[in-house]
């Protein structure tokens, strides 16, 4: 079995910062031989990706080193943009289901198909000026994501999804500590498809709330024990996908880089046997 290394939020600002953060995950990636599959948000600040011209060169030399680049919402300023996050996303994130029962109404109009629909042909359009190419995967903001979004996607011709997270339960655990939060209670099941779209859920980002010295040993044997229910429950469906946000991983990179390559060490022990991109393996 093969894993894809996805890492988000790229081109979410062009703060010169997280151009060099970005470029240093990118460095890392082609040490060990791993292409990084980026999800680029096309639209963030309401300007388009594509006139972000020194993030836009970051992003042209990594392509050319192999990496790919797939679609991330469209503005990513809310995690309601294209549906609400599932169940256990919101045990940490109370706000976003606040927001959404103060503004009831304002989201269901921005969650019809036809609303859905334009934000998605908003992005591919800017997309494709800036790739070349229609992208082939689209992955929502926060993991919202809604029925109508799917129906929306299939209207723009997109047939895949990385848009759910599988056991967010295991996120909220890294930021409460709470016991009872360290298990395996999927919010969703594998496999799926909506309106002949396939969703290829992910791997929780388990560092996204950085990674504390003292907590190294607890937090490896977490992402393992995810990873052996994630493995069984992809069963010999195919690819696993790895979540991941690169400033997330900057903000305790000596870290999560050794606790990255131990996993990904251990991973080559029980078989996975090498790493691909989303352009690669649904040509
Ligand atoms: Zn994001």
């Amino acid at each position: 079995m093969r894993f894809i290394f996805t890492n988000d939020d790229i081109g979410g600002t062009d703060n010169p910062q997280h151009i060099r953060w970005f470029e240093e995950v990118c460095a890392w990636l082609e040490g060990m031989g791993i292409p990084g599959t980026f999800f680029w948000v096309p639209f963030a600040g309401g300007k388009p990706g594509y006139e972000k011209k020194d993030l836009m060169k970051a992003v042209e030399r990594a392509k050319t080193r192999g990496h790919d680049f797939q679609l991330h919402g469209l503005r990513h300023d809310t995690c309601l943009e294209f549906g609400l996050p599932s169940k256990n996303s919101t045990i940490l994130n109370t706000k976003v289901l606040n927001e959404y029962e103060s503004n009831r109404k304002k989201w269901e109009k921005e969650h019809t198909v036809e609303r859905l629909g334009e934000k998605i042909n908003t992005g591919v359009k800017i997309y494709k000026q800036a790739f070349g190419r229609k992208p082939l995967v689209f992955r929502s903001p926060c993991f919202g994501m809604c029925g109508e979004a799917y129906k929306a996607l299939a209207g723009a011709g997109i047939k895949y999804s990385s848009s759910r997270g599988i056991n967010p339960l295991a996120t909220a655990y890294t930021a409460t500590k709470n016991p009872e939060h360290r298990r395996w209670d999927p919010d969703f099941r594998l496999p799926a498809e909506f309106e002949g779209v396939l969703e290829m859920g992910c791997m929780e980002d388990l560092v996204i709330f950085g990674l504390p010295e003292n907590e190294y040993a607890d937090r490896i044997d977490l992402f393992k024990s995810e990873m052996k229910n994630y493995i069984r429950e992809l069963g010999d469906r195919g690819t696993g996908i790895f979540g991941s946000h690169y400033w997330a991983m900057m903000s305790a990179w000596d870290r999560v880089r050794p606790l990255y390559e131990e996993l990904f060490s251990w991973l080559r022990s029980i078989g996975v046997s090498g790493w691909t991109t989303f352009s690669k393996s649904l040509k």
